[in-house]
Order: structure tokens, then C-alpha cells, then sequence
């Protein structure tokens, strides 16, 4: 049974946006939605026009429309209470039938997220096969009412078109399995929809769901959801030969000032500045590691060498170039006088108590990460133990039947898996402990046990594939189904990225976070970065866990896609430039790994609008830091 193309136009009624004083947002992100889900949904924009708050205008477009082959109108705005607000009114007059039901489950749905959906007034009917819809004019507001409805369009046109076989296959398809699916269409909460997505026989693929049930959620929203999930690990104490990488949980302070004594800087000899040039008696010698015994008075020095005490009385190190012997003993053994050529001052080659590091002086501040050199100055105050905070072990799955280890022979159409070692490679960079749990099959027992074991033995657990629309991708059903876990979202407006999922599971009573990632490598190592090294670092306690954002300038112009994309960017300093500049690394498809080979930074693209299609060379643009720069 093929699925039938479903045809929107898209009504934008408003003063502004027809004299062009402000940007269509809601008509914008409406295409986008219906764009966005075209593979899925089957969807097509083939009418967009911008009208003014005018009765007429808004009808005559209606009336024209509907005699079109346009199945579903959408309107945004004009439904609020002020004077110029008429899009029901003229909805009213153009419609034959009304469809209280659609109106309803907006409202409701609406009013869950702000008490102000009240004062918005939507009227939804059908004018001979085309079904008005009004949206509220904010494109927020219009976006969530949209994507309350948008599952139960392709039924509703299906019946306006007196599609029998149709309307049996959707009946089938969304209320088979469960009687208690029928509620969500009048309460209408998304939760209900996707408890029916997930809860649908999965032997069954010609009653797969054929759109995904779970909103499309931007990538701010997303990274706020799994970072306010990101719960503070323990801390624990260790020894600074195992604390690289850790965040130390307390801040460190000098027990000790450095130089604990005035030191000399010097290889030379200690003498009284007031003394100047000329000659002098060597007492001793003052050695690094020992105590002076002599104190130097006038006319007299020590023999003094670099980092060892400066004796008593003396304020000057000579370093041993500006000096002369006048006379040795016992055969060059004993030096018995020398001669200063240079005149010292005071304090000449010293370094006073406490002049790196005074004694109580904050050396290491806490939630900072243990570098090499955070490790050197903390042994420096001779602190040998720290607190830090447990790092997250993260347990790595693939998924997938076409999955074979690299090393053994490929089979028929199977792939190497590299998300794998890719992911658990990115995460051992950062330190944090690992674990390889295997490769499931896109099969409920397999994944279920694979699952099993992760959650047993880790607190995040990161897969990769089976979260997207086919009909072996059974992540979510089994995250959900079997272990009972929250899924938080099912799809971010990303590119690339767009099904990543994330979840959260009691376990045997403590808290998984499970990443479940898109399949295609890219996707996965982009994601990885963008989502879960933030979180860890997070659980962490760490300072800054998001990677570092610059600005970069662009080198030639670039396509803007319709969703926001992360391109990966080589960053090369040009002269005088004060910003780097961002080259592209060529074909930036999910699959293609190479892509990510020389990518210093993901240059954040806007997503495309009617006004801005295109990035032109030399615009500044946000990136966000992945590597160290080489
Ligand atoms: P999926 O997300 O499972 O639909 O997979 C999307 C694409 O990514 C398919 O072409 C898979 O073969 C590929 N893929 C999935 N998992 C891996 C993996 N672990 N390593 C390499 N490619 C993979
Ligand atoms: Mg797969």
C-alpha cells in the first residue's frame, strides 16, 4: 500500500510579517517541521503566502487553497484577543465542518507548557477535502501544537479522502496492540503516542509506526536535558601517581612557602653587596641539600651553588663567571681567596622565602582538572595525597547484525564496526574507566542482554545504532519495554545526529544514563562530543565540561542546510589574522569517518531560512574546540 504524499499550505497572518518589519519565524519553523519529517511522515509544503490581519485576505486564501490539492492548511497567528486578531473569524466563515477534537488536544497540550495557550483561539474545520488548522502565532507555540497533531494528520486526511485502505492500515497500525492507546488522542499527550510507538508489536513490521511519535527538540533543550541528568559522582582520595585527569574536589594549599629558604639562583659565591667589588676570603661552601654553617661578614664568602641555602649575612650571590681566583692551597683542592669583578646589589641573585609560592597560598583550585602541571606544583608543596571525584565508568556498546571486529574476516554485507573503538578511545583520552560490552544484534534477547551487563557494571552506558526508523532499530522499545527507562528525547534538530536518544534507568537503585546513538560514525563521535563528554565531565564536577567556543572565520561560502549543522572544520592561522580560519574537511556525509580526521572544530551553521540560504567566505562564526591543535 503506497503512502500518499500529504499536501500543506502554510498561512502566515500577520501585519508585521506582510510589511516585512519582522521575520516569519512560525511559518519558517512549519515548513521546516513538515520538511523535516518528510521521510517519515510524508509531508510536502507546496503553499506558503504571508497575509495581513485581514478578514478578507485570510479567507480568499482559505477559499483558493482548499479548491487546490492542498489537504492540510496551517495559519499562524491572528487567534489572540486584540482587535486585528480575525484568522478564526475567517476561518469560521470558510469552513463546512468544525474539528473541535484538534482544537482540544492543542489547548491541552498547550496549557501544560503555559497558562497563556488559554488566551489563544484556534479553530480547526474542513472546507471539502482540506482540513484548516489554526496555530497560534508565536513559532513556538505553533511548533508544539503542530507536533501535537501532526500524528493523527495522515488519518485524518485519509478519511477526507475516503481512503478505505488507508484508513484501515492507520486504524491497524496506530491502535492494534493496546486499548489504552485510544486515550491519547483525547487527552492528547505526547506521552500516550509514544507509549504506543514503543508498545507496538515488534514482529509485526508492516504495522510499524511509519513517523516517529517523539518531538524534534533543538540541540540547546537536548544538552540542558542530559546535563541537568548529569548527578555529582562521589569523591574518593588518591595518590598523585594515579590523580591525571581527576578533578580535584578540594582545593589545594601550600603547607610549606617556595623556596622554603632564602636560595641562591646561582652557581657563584654569597657576599655582603656593601662589600663591592675586589677580594675575598672563602670560608666554606654551601651546597644544595645542606645547612651553611659560616656566617658572612665583610671581606669574607661562601662558595655557594644554584637552589642551596644563602648563609647568614650575606645579601649578594656573584655568579661564578664574574669572578677570579687570587689564590688556591692544597694543590687547586682549597680555594683560599677570589676577586668579585663585578659590583653586586643587594639581593643580587636570591630567591627570598616564599617568593614562588607563599605558605598558604591557594596553589590548586577545586573542580579544576589534574594536569601534569597542577601534579608538579601540588608535589611541590609536598602534598602527596588529593580528593577528587570518582569519574563515571562508561560501559560502550555497538549494535547491529552488518557488525563484524575489525581483524576477522568481513562477511557479506557486513561493516567493521569502529564506533566502538572510536567511542571508547574518546572517552579513556579523558581518563575516564571503560568498559567494551559487546556487539548486540538488532534482536530484543541480544540487546536486552547486552543492556543487562552494562547497566550492571557502569553508571553511563553510550550505544551506537538502532535508535533510528527502521524496522530493526530497537533501542528505544527495548530501553523503554524492557528496563523500564525514561526516555528524555528520541530526536534532536541536528545535523548529523538527528535520532539521538537519551535516557535515564533505575538500576539495582542507582541512576544510568544511557546515550543511545545514531549508527552512522559520524553522527556518533559528533554526538559524543556535543553530549556526553560535557556530561561526564559534569558528573565529575568539572569547572568548564562544554568544549571551548571560539570564533573562526569562514574560508569559502557554504551551503546552509535546513536543520543547524555541526561541520567539521580544520582551523588554520592565517598571517595577521586575529582569528583562525575555518576549512571545511570536505564531504561531511554521517558515514563518511574521514571527515572527522583532521577536524579541530565543530563550526556551528545556522539552519537554512527563506532569507539566509547561504554563509559567506569570511563571516565570523561560533566553533566549538574537539582536539588539541596540532
Ligand atoms: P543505524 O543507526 O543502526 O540505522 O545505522 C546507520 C548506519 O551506520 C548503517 O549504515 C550502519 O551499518 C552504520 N553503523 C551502525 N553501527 C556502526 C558501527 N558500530 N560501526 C560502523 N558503522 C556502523
Ligand atoms: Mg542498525
Amino acid at each position: 500500500m503506497a503512502n500518499k504524499i500529504i499536501n500543506f499550505g502554510v498561512l502566515t497572518v500577520s501585519d508585521s510579517c506582510f510589511n516585512k518589519t519582522s521575520i516569519d519565524k512560525s511559518g519558517l519553523t512549519l515548513q521546516q517541521m513538515i520538511e523535516d519529517n518528510e521521510r517519515s511522515f510524508i509531508g510536502k509544503v507546496i503553499q506558503y503566502a504571508i497575509v495581513p490581519d485581514d478578514i478578507n485576505q485570510i479567507q480568499e486564501t482559505l477559499i483558493t487553497w482548499s479548491s487546490e490539492d492542498i489537504n492540510v492548511i496551517l495559519t499562524t497567528g491572528g487567534t489572540g484577543f486584540t482587535d486585528r486578531d480575525v484568522t478564526p473569524e475567517a476561518t469560521k466563515q470558510v469552513i463546512d465542518k468544525e474539528a473541535p477534537g484538534l482544537v482540544i488536544s492543542m489547548l491541552v497540550a498547550s496549557m501544560k507548557i503555559t497558562p497563556f495557550a488559554m488566551l489563544s483561539r484556534p479553530v480547526c474545520g474542513i472546507r471539502g477535502n482540506t482540513l484548516i488548522i489554526n496555530l497560534p502565532g508565536s513559532s513556538k507555540g505553533s511548533k508544539e501544537c503542530l507536533e501535537m497533531v501532526l500524528p493523527c494528520l495522515k488519518h485524518a486526511v485519509d478519511q477526507l479522502n475516503g481512503d478505505r485502505d488507508q484508513i484501515v492500515a492507520s486504524h491497524t497500525s496506530l491502535f492494534s496492540s493496546n486499548s489504552r492507546q485510544h486515550s491519547y488522542s483525547t487527552d492528547g499527550d505526547m506521552d500516550k503516542l509514544k507509549f504506543q510507538q514503543l508498545h507496538h508489536d515488534v514482529t509485526k513490521v508492516a504495522r510499524r509506526m511509519r513517523f516517529s511519535s517523539y518531538p524534534m527538540i533543538s540541540f540547546e533543550d537536548a544538552l540542558a536535558v542530559v546535563t541537568d541528568n548529569a548527578y555529582k559522582m562521589e569523591t574518593e582520595v588518591t595518590n598523585l601517581q594515579d590523580a591525571l585527569g581527576r578533578v580535584l574536589a578540594n582545593q589545594v594549599l601550600a603547607k610549606n612557602p617556595v623556596p622554603p629558604f632564602p636560595a641562591s639562583i646561582k652557581d657563584g659565591y654569597a657576599v655582603l653587596a656593601s662589600d663591592g667589588c675586589g677580594i675575598r676570603c672563602v670560608l666554606n661552601d654551601s651546597i644544595a641539600g645542606s645547612v651553611p654553617i659560616n656566617r658572612v661578614t665583610s671581606g669574607f664568602c661562601v662558595r655557594i651553588t644554584t637552589g642551596a641555602p644563602v648563609p647568614d649575612g650575606a645579601d649578594a650571590v656573584v655568579q661564578v663567571e664574574n669572578t677570579e681566583l687570587v689564590k688556591e692551597d692544597n694543590d687547586g683542592r682549597i680555594e683560599v681567596e677570589i676577586n668579585i669583578l663585578t659590583t653586586p646589589k643587594e639581593g643580587q641573585d636570591i630567591r627570598p622565602v616564599g617568593v614562588d609560592i607563599q605558605q598558604g597560598q591557594v596553589i590548586v583550585s577545586s573542580h579544576l582538572p589534574l594536569g601534569p602541571n597542577e601534579l608538579g606544583l601540588i608535589a611541590m608543596v609536598g602534598i602527596s595525597e588529593v580528593t577528587v571525584y570518582k569519574m563515571p565508568v562508561v560501559a560502550v556498546l555497538s549494535t547491529g547484525n552488518e557488525l563484524c571486529v575489525a581483524g576477522e574476516e568481513l562477511k557479506p554485507g557486513c561493516v567493521y564496526d569502529s564506533n566502538k573503538t572510536m567511542l571508547l578511545a574518546a572517552f579513556k583520552e579523558y581518563g575516564f574507566p571503560v568498559l567494551d560490552v559487546g556487539i548486540a544484534k538488532d534482536n530484543l534477547q541480544s540487546l536486552q542482554t547486552i543492556l543487562t551487563k552494562a547497566f550492571s557494571s557502569a553508571d553511563v552506558v553510550v550505544s551506537t545504532g538502532g535508535v533510528s526508523m527502521g524496522e530493526k532499530d530497537l533501542l528505544k522499545y527495548t530501553l523503554s519495554e524492557v528496563f523500564h527507562a525514561h526516555i528524555h528525547f528520541g530526536r534532536v534538530f541536528l545535523k548529523p545526529g538527528k535520532p539521538t536518544t537519551f535516557a535515564t534507568v533505575e538500576y539495582e537503585g542507582k541512576k544510568k544514563l544511557i546515550f543511545a546513538l545514531p549508527g552512522n560514525p559520524v553522527s556518533a563521535i559528533v554526538c559524543c562530543n556535543l553530549f556526553i563528554l560535557p556530561t561526564l565531565k559534569k558528573m565529575c564536577c568539572h569547572l568548564k565540561p562544554f568544549p571551548k567556543r571560539i570564533k573562526v572565520k569562514i574560508e569559502k561560502d557554504m551551503k546552509l542546510d535546513p536543520r543547524p549543522e555541526f561541520h567539521r572544520v580544520n582551523l588554520v592561522w592565517k598571517d595577521e589574522d586575529s582569528v583562525p580560519t575555518a576549512i571545511s574537511t570536505g564531504n561531511q556525509m554521517s558515514s563518511r569517518l574521514l571527515s572527522m580526521l583532521s577536524a579541530h572544530a565543530l563550526l556551528q551553521l545556522p539552519q537554512k531560512t527563506n532569507d539566509k540560504s547561504t554563509i559567506k567566505a569570511g563571516d565570523l562564526l561560533d566553533a566549538f574546540i574537539i582536539s588539541r591543535i596540532t
